[in-house]
């Protein structure tokens, strides 16, 4: 805050004439406030000369692009990222993740790759998770045969592909096929960056410069810029995992403090050249890839990688909750258990999985305890007799069931007393591990003559 205000007043003295309000906004300060934000556009104020607006777009664009990759539903947005540790901010923007396949491979099995993207998902903590789309890789070194692999998924899929090759020939059969599905293509080097670059303007494609000197890769990308590619990944070609740590936090570093706006752009990651992969994959989600390419996973690994990736990418400074109401598990009646627990998100969904796998149908009544844990929520206050009565009312959970018996978790035992006074509800302490509860309803609910549904 105190960094815009800085940069605010620099701007504000800037302006040649004050207050004229043909920006459209208030004051001077006003725009000066926005802009410092990146919340305006130079170009709003016509007493700024061309030099002095170039010199503003330079200070208030983000420090790292965002690049959009692919088209449609499926699109992933990369980069934009605005710290270096998680823990001061958050990692805004999840990699996204590609299967590998090569132009040697037969069709069905390229196809085969393709269905796996499109189909294979999981669910994870209330979030589907999936792979984002497939690099194609010119192994065979004939653009005919690339043009063919490019044109397999294309018949198949709808999601973001990599189009891997050095070869302008390769490259141009590919986008033949998918160019105006915006593919990534990969890679421009000192020797064909001016072909690629056209070929990215023309289509208007993601471009992955790839270059294992950091000034290199700098000069580079401004270089391609400059011939109209504007949506720039960085490649740091590094030789093994040490290399792609030193050299993707110096360019995460050097994008953040601005000391080298050109390696202002999301970094990009082969998994595939390293052994183990499982360890680059971890390495690349952890360290700052944009983009990381890797095998055909056997699906517990792909799990690993999207599990890590979510993981990774959420806001530590703000717990995952589940919206507070009256769930069903199953198809609950009258004589079902209710059974009242918190909104953090992770409990939630390990407390459901259990009463699934009970198979007995109850009420989940979920608290609004602003994403704390059982244990974190009643120490803090957050879970309380009060919050479950308007819990009861609100969601009218009376109208659901003919007893008036809710089932605590275990670590709120303290407050049962005071529950039954304040709602007259009769209490049951459940466990204190959600591993626990099936056992728990099958003793002191089905057992003592409940029907359970
Ligand atoms: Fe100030 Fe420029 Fe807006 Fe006029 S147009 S009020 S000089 S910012």
């Amino acid at each position: 805050m105190v960094r815009v205000a800085l940069k605010a007043l620099e701007i504000y003295k800037m302006l040649p004439k004050k207050n004229c309000k043909e920006c459209g906004y208030p004051t001077c300060l006003t725009f000066a406030m926005k802009l410092a934000a990146g919340k305006a556009d130079a170009d709003t104020c016509p007493y700024l000369d061309a030099g002095t607006k170039e010199l503003l777009r330079g200070a208030t664009r983000p420090p790292m692009q965002l690049v959009k990759l692919g088209v449609g539903e499926r699109q992933v947005s990369v980069g934009d990222e605005i710290v270096l540790f998680r823990h001061e901010k958050a990692f805004y923007h999840p990699p996204g993740l590609f299967f590998s396949v090569s132009d040697l491979w037969d069709r069905e099995r390229i196809v085969a790759a393709a269905t796996r993207v499109m189909d294979e998902e999981f669910l994870r903590v209330g979030e589907n998770l999936r792979f984002n789309g497939l690099a194609i890789r010119n192994e065979s070194r004939d653009p005919a045969a690339f043009g063919r692999a490019v044109a397999a998924v294309e018949e198949e899929a709808e999601f973001p592909e990599v189009l891997v090759s050095e070869s302008p020939e390769a490259l141009a059969a590919g986008l033949a096929r998918c160019g105006n599905y915006h593919p990534v293509i990969h890679a421009a080097t000192r020797a064909n960056h001016e072909e690629l670059a056209a070929l990215a303007k023309r289509y208007g494609c993601p471009l992955v410069i790839r270059a294992g000197d950091l000034g290199e890769l700098a000069g580079l990308a401004k270089a391609c810029g400059d011939l109209g590619a504007r949506n720039l990944i960085l490649d740091p070609a590094p030789a093994n995992l040490g290399e792609f740590i030193v050299r993707s936090t110096a360019i995460r570093r050097k994008a953040i403090d601005r000391s080298e706006p050109d390696l202002g752009h999301p970094v990009y990651l082969d998994a595939t050249a390293f052994v183990p992969e499982e360890a680059a994959i971890v390495v690349g989600i952890l360290k700052y890839a944009g983009v990381i390419v890797t095998s055909v996973l056997p699906p517990a690994t792909a799990r690993m990688a999207l599990t890590l990736r979510q993981n990774i990418y959420t806001d530590p400074q703000k717990p995952i909750q589940m919206t507070p109401g009256l769930y069903r598990v199953g198809e609950p009646g009258p004589d079902s258990p209710v059974l009242a627990t918190v909104n953090f998100s992770l409990t939630y969904f390990t407390l459901l999985g259990y009463l699934e796998a009970s198979r007995i149908p109850c009420h989940l009544l979920i608290l609004d305890t602003e994403g704390f844990s059982v244990l974190t929520a009643v120490a803090a206050g957050k879970f309380s007799e009060r919050l479950v009565k308007d819990s009861l009312d609100r969601y009218q959970v009376a109208g659901q069931v003919r007893h008036r018996t809710l089932i605590i978790p275990g670590y709120a035992a303290p407050l049962s007393g005071r529950i039954e006074e304040v709602t007259g509800w009769k209490v049951l302490v459940g466990p204190r591990d959600a591993a626990d509860i099936g056992e728990f309803l099958e003793k002191e609910w089905v057992a003592k003559g409940h029907s359970g549904s």
